[in-house]
């Protein structure tokens, strides 16, 4: 790009001698077959600067189309990173829940907080915090569960269910499909909760849970 205006004015400096020489009169004690000769390479300067300007503009277009094609992807990309993923665009295929978090209770505590073994990975949030899909899928339940409280169920095209638990509030319906980093909804304490957070399960094939942190860490991510 540092180099186009240079190049430019190149153009405009070709442009203007080929203007000059076209607007230049024969001279008088020139031979009539001379004054042609002369003529035809006027012509043929001023068909080339025309050429050179032609082209210089197409790029100047091109480099235009490039500079907003990496906007995009540059967006895109601080997007990805805010959910906690870095690498190729183009490979990214799962992100984070949030964008900012204390990690919690893990998976498979058991205690008086539990009805059973913890199925999930608490991230300690504010109320209003926006979750995000962590991968494209379908918005397959968004409803009021017991202990679980508004929770919003993503699946994902593998099979994989992702739960999203106590949220305030939800951005989605069933029936949605979603593309990751769409939001989701929002961090709440509904159901059974101490204080806000979101509740992530992972449950591939929509069977029994594994470790959420597993599951991140084995896409790639450092959660
Ligand atoms: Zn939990």
């Amino acid at each position: 790009m540092s180099a186009l205006p240079r190049r430019l004015g190149l153009v405009v400096a070709v442009v203007s001698t080929a203007i000059g020489l076209s607007l230049a009169a024969p001279r008088a004690d020139a031979a009539p077959e001379a004054s042609v000769r002369e003529s035809g390479r006027q012509a043929e300067v001023i068909a080339l600067a025309m050429q050179v300007a032609e082209r210089q503009q197409s790029l100047s277009t091109l480099n235009k189309r490039a500079d907003a094609r990496d906007r995009v992807l540059f967006g895109y990309r601080a997007v990805l990173a805010t959910y906690g993923y870095t690498g190729d665009p183009d490979k990214a295929r799962v992100v984070l829940p949030l964008a900012s978090y204390d990690v919690s209770a893990g998976f498979g505590l058991t205690g008086p907080l539990w009805e059973a073994e913890h199925g999930g990975q608490d991230f300690g949030a504010s109320i209003g915090d926006r979750i995000v899909a962590v991968a494209d899928g379908v918005v397959s339940e968004v409803a009021y569960a017991g202990p679980y409280g508004l929770r919003t169920i993503l699946t994902l095209p593998d099979g994989t269910e992702v739960w999203y638990c106590h949220q305030t509030s939800v951005s989605v319906a069933a029936g949605h499909r979603v593309e990751m980093t769409d939001e989701i909804g929002t961090v709440g304490s509904t159901g059974n909760s101490t204080g806000p957070h979101l509740h992530l399960e992972v449950r591939p094939g929509g069977g029994d849970p594994i470790d959420p942190m597993d599951w991140l860490r084995a896409a790639g991510l450092n959660p």
